[in-house]
């Protein structure tokens, strides 16, 4: 399970995060909205340790990420012992980011080799299933230039499934996409859905959130105003703020 515990985030004077506290049980598909600042993409920095908060701490697994309690107190981790946690959440950004330099093949075996977790011949016949999952097995020699924007999409998915993570997190996996190019991309997510992997979406995609979410999360000004089943948030919400914000997106 991922526990995020009473977080509060700042920068300066500008609270971000103020007082979130979410649980997402293994195997549950969990979609996060609201408006633009706030504060969506800082919750998923912080639980990937990208970002630390100023209270609070998020658990992963049962396991505290990014500190550890030494008695009452919480000590932060050196680098290697991030870095190890960090392999156990997949980070799914909305530019994708990919290795421009390294062939598809290789953006998808290069972190279990560089983590030392499988030798090179084992990550790429690993890579090879993976890009076979996400529709690219044919693919496997290109550059990410000379591909559309939902196909590395696709790889970035089969990139951060190769350190099989406990949980993916996934910042707005569609919102740089041409449209004709999303459908591609949120049938690979569906299919991560319907196969029990923990999923922490952002997304603006609201027709794709009721199909897949077991619960939304409506975030604004940095807390949770309302979080449910999609059939209640979504159809039925009961804070005036998720309705005005609904009443923007649908
Ligand atoms: P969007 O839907 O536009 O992606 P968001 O909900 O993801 O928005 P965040 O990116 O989490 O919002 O940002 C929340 C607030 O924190 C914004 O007001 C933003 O300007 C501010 N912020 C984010 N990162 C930093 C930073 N590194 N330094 C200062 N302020 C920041
Ligand atoms: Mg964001």
């Amino acid at each position: 399970a991922l526990e995020v515990h009473d977080v509060h985030k700042w920068y300066g004077t500008h609270r971000v995060l103020d007082g979130i506290d979410l649980t997402v049980r293994p195997g549950e598909v969990t979609v996060v909205i609201g408006p633009s600042g706030s504060g969506k993409s800082t919750l998923l920095r912080v639980i990937n340790h990208l970002e630390k908060p100023e209270i609070g701490h998020v658990s992963v697994g049962g396991e505290l990420i990014g500190v550890r309690r030494v008695g009452d107190r919480l000590k932060e981790l050196g680098e290697r012992a991030i870095l190890a946690q960090r392999g156990r959440i997949g980070f799914v950004f909305q530019n994708f980011n990919l290795f421009p330099h390294l062939t598809v093949l290789d953006n998808v075996a290069a972190a279990p080799v560089a983590t030392g977790r499988l030798d090179k011949a084992e990550a790429r016949a690993l890579a090879r299933q993976l890009l076979t999952r996400v529709g690219l097995g044919e693919r496997t020699g290109a550059y990410p230039r000379q591909l559309s924007g939902g196909q590395q999409q696709r790889v970035a998915i089969a990139r951060a499934l190769a350190l099989r993570p406990g949980i993916i997190l996934f910042d707005e996996p569609t919102s740089a996409l041409d449209p004709e190019l999303v459908g591609e991309v949120l049938s690979v997510i569906k299919d991560l859905a319907t196969s029990g992997t923990t999923l922490v979406i952002v997304t603006h995609e609201i027709g794709f959130a009721r199909e897949v979410a077991d619960r939304v999360v409506f975030i604004d000004g940095g807390r949770i105003v309302e979080q449910g089943p999609p059939a209640e948030v979504l159809d039925h919400p009961k804070h005036p703020r998720t309705r005005d914000f609904l009443a923007k997106v649908l």
